[in-house]
């Protein structure tokens, strides 16, 4: 699976790993996110901003 970092503060979501802080499970693939996900750690950068690695 892919992980996907935010171009503003680095923070990193990796699907395989999810965010359970968040609420996100292992495994949640980022097209699942909410349109309106919002960087967990700046809150600045959106879904589209984000940057697949
Ligand atoms: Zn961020």
């Amino acid at each position: 699976m892919s992980a996907y970092r935010c171009p503003e503060c680095g923070y990193l979501f990796d699907e395989d790993e999810g965010d359970e802080h968040e609420g996100y499970r292992p495994g949640t693939p980022f097209a699942k996110l909410p349109d309106d996900f919002a960087c967990p750690d700046c809150s600045v950068r959106f879904k589209d901003d984000f940057e697949k690695v």
